[in-house]
């Protein structure tokens, strides 16, 4: 096993008109965010002495295409999984920030693909040039709404499901997880791997539209599950690894959302897993902790081996660049800021 890999924590600004210099600065060089707040805007703000703020972090990602991005920060994490590292790769943020953007893309353009579908490119791209390898690529996409676990792919035909009935996180023997009753759908090819994001996410949209939900409260974590073996030696064993591509939930605060009703619930499940999130993060970071609190949310639990340690662990803050926001930025970058300490 190798040393702690360091979580990196990167902060995405959403373009727009209204960037709000004279409140937000960056240097990308330095990999610093400042906040200032003016004191207009200070009220606004309440219950807070301070007026500035400094974040630092591994780097701040403003401007960038989705190719550029998605080389700075996902490229090194799809190899590490192609050389058997388990990988997560996972947006967070207030609703609207551009956490979808991000991991999926805008489906009306090509070049807007996100994370998801450029991961799935590059993949079946890596494998095409190992020749000395034979690997077998599967997929799963996991939504947790409430605490609660639901298969986007389980209306697709020619998943395997080991178990059927109700899913649940189980921990399989040397530390691996695995979600019981998640199906897990053989992909050979770019093209078959796109159509079963795009069936995930048109499941996604009925789903909320069904149970009356919203869509952007939940947490969706797509899996590649990528399994090679060397040819070089007759016996040798299976590599088995898995790249998560996590969409969480918005994280917006209670203040914002509303606080009643099934708002209220959704808000406070959203910030209980989100806090264990961090807890998780942080536990792993300190090697004296030799327990690591997984199993307090669905979100911890299903991503326990694929966090920390071996596995490489890329966060992606993102934010509004507006003055309307702030508060919920500040927020956000004070999570991120907290998870890059580790
Ligand atoms: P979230 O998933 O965090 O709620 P979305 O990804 O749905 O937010 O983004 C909200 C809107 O902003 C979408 O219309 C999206 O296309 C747009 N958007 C977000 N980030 C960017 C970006 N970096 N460049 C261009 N458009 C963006
Ligand atoms: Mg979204």
């Amino acid at each position: 096993m190798s040393a702690f890999n360091e979580v990196k924590v990167f902060v995405r600004i959403r373009p727009t008109a209204q960037f709000a210099h004279e409140l937000i600065e960056y240097s990308p060089d330095e990999q610093t965010v400042n906040v200032r707040l003016s004191k207009k805007s200070k009220t606004a703000v309440l219950n807070n002495q301070m007026s500035s703020w400094c974040f630092r972090l591994s780097g701040v990602l403003h401007n960038l295409s989705q190719e550029e991005f998605y080389q700075q920060v996902a490229h090194s994490v799809v190899l590490g999984a192609l050389e058997g590292y388990n990988g997560t790769v996972m947006c967070f943020g207030q609703t609207g920030a551009g956490k979808t953007f991000t991991m999926t893309g805008a489906s009306e353009s090509y070049k807007q693909r996100g994370i998801i579908p450029r991961a799935i490119q590059d993949v079946f791209h890596e494998i095409d040039t190992r020749v000395d390898y034979s690997f077998s690529v599967h997929l799963s996409f996991l939504e947790i709404y409430n605490e609660t676990l639901v298969d986007l792919l389980a209306s697709v035909k020619g998943g395997q499901t080991k178990h059927c009935g109700t899913l649940s996180v189980v921990e399989e023997p040397e530390g691996a997880v695995s979600v019981k009753g998640l199906s897990l759908h053989p992909v050979h090819s770019e093209e078959e791997a796109l159509n079963l994001l795009f069936e995930g996410e048109m499941n996604k949209i009925i789903g909320a539209h069904a149970l009356n939900k919203n869509s952007s409260r939940s947490h969706c974590i797509f899996t590649i599950h990528i399994e090679s073996r060397s040819h070089a030696r007759s016996n040798a064993a299976y590599v088995t690894s898995k790249l998560n591509l996590v969409d969480l939930a918005g994280s917006e605060r209670l203040s914002k959302t509303g606080s009643e009703g099934q708002v209220q619930r959704e808000t406070l499940y959203i910030n209980r897993s989100l806090s264990f999130l961090e807890q998780a993060i942080l536990a792993l970071a300190d090697r004296r902790r030799e327990h690591v609190p997984f199993r307090q949310s669905k979100l911890t639990h299903a991503l326990k081996d694929s966090l920390g340690g071996n596995c490489n662990t890329v966060l992606v803050a993102n934010i509004f660049g507006e003055a309307a926001q702030i508060e919920e930025t500040l927020s956000t970058l004070r999570f991120a800021a907290r998870m890059k300490c580790v």
